[in-house]
């Protein structure tokens, strides 16, 4: 199913494009984590990155370096976060797989709540098998 990013592409909708090749278009996201927040799309529809093109993934986190490395130069900043939502639970809102570079700057407060869990005895090693076994 086609959505807003579709319209971006063909260019039916506005957006302030950073970068375009064959594969991917990239463009600053209407809502910024920080200045400059940018994102990634393949111009090949699919609903996000659990069921993309490899090549459009690969492809993707190649044009992530070169404009995390942008940023670094442009906006300043200290460190960059390359992140991808994929489902609903995930946090992902618009379903056309795009990939989020994000400029982060020392100490900037953003995502600072202790969200790390502990593993109850034994669980660890039963999941690390658990999914070694599904991806053999
Ligand atoms: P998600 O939560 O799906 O990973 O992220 C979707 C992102 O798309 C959000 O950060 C949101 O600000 C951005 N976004 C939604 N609609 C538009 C739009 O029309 N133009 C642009 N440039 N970004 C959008």
């Amino acid at each position: 199913m086609s959505t807003i990013f579709s319209q971006i592409i063909t260019g039916d909708l506005p957006c302030f494009k950073v970068y375009e090749d064959d594969r991917v278009l990239a463009f600053l996201d209407i809502h910024p984590i920080q200045p400059g927040h940018t994102l990634i799309i393949p111009k090949q529809e699919s609903e996000n990155g659990l069921v993309a093109d490899p090549q459009d993934m690969g492809h993707m986190m190649q044009v992530a370096q070169k404009i995390g490395n942008a940023l670094i130069n442009i906006v300043g900043c200290d460190g960059v976060n390359f992140l991808m939502n994929n489902g609903a639970a995930a946090g992902q809102k618009i379903f056309h797989t795009h990939l989020h570079v994000i400029p982060r700057f020392t100490e900037d407060g953003v995502w600072d709540e202790p969200i790390a869990g502990e593993y109850e005895s034994g669980e660890v090693e039963n999941l690390a098998a658990a999914i070694a076994k599904e991806l053999a």
